[in-house]
């Protein structure tokens, strides 16, 4: 898909303030630092419009962006902050749980990875999450370009494995610093439009 358009139209807490429309929206999900901003970025060719805006302390928020006014990301903010205090774990757990759950318009989640590590708990307890409600996954192995290609493939399997990815959920390859990956993300994107 070519982006020609991406805003960021709003930073919700609660569904009433969720955009009033019907146009099919991404959820993005990972653990703080992944490289989610990047991916978005990289994505819609943007060089600054998602900004990592999960460090403790400042507001949890869904920030949705309308891309070519036909489809939404959905910007999740980052788990697995060890400093985050129960009080924020739970209320951004609310927050999250809400929206995944009953959000009709979501047709899938997009969990950035970091292809260099296998899966922390948290990535884990994030994708059996998706798979308790039944909600398809598309699984972004990001950062490709600091490992070499020829283990790329071992590399892939420790995710596949880890998360215990089930058929129909795709894994895809990608950097964000070399554009790997781009091609493939959106036409699994295009599956769910
Ligand atoms: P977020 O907290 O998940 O939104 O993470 P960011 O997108 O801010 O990325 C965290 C750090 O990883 C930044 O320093 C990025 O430049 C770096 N990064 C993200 N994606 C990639 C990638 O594909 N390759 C490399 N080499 N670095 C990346």
């Amino acid at each position: 898909m070519k982006v020609t358009h991406a805003e960021m139209v709003i930073s919700a807490v609660k569904p009433e303030q969720y955009p009033d429309s019907t146009l099919p929206e991404f959820a993005l999900a990972g653990r703080s630092n992944v490289g989610k901003s990047s991916f978005i970025n990289k994505m819609i060719n943007r060089k600054n419009l998602a900004r990592t805006s999960s460090k403790p302390g400042k507001t949890q928020t869904l920030n949705f962006y309308l891309i070519n006014e036909s489809l939404y990301f959905v910007d999740v903010p980052g788990y697995g902050f060890a400093k985050v205090s129960k009080q924020e774990r739970e209320a951004w757990g609310k927050m999250i749980e809400t929206y995944l759950t009953t959000r009709e318009q979501l047709r899938a989640v997009i969990l950035i990875v970091d292809l260099r590590h296998s899966p922390t708990k948290d990535d884990v307890m994030m994708y059996e999450f998706l798979k308790h409600y039944d909600i398809p996954a598309i699984i972004i192995a990001t950062k490709a370009d600091k490992i070499p290609k020829g283990k790329w493939q071992k590399h892939l399997k420790v995710v596949r494995e880890t998360l215990n990815i089930v058929d129909g959920d795709e894994l895809v390859l990608f950097s964000a610093e070399t554009g790997q990956g781009k091609d493939e993300a959106w036409a699994v994107l295009q599956r769910f439009i």
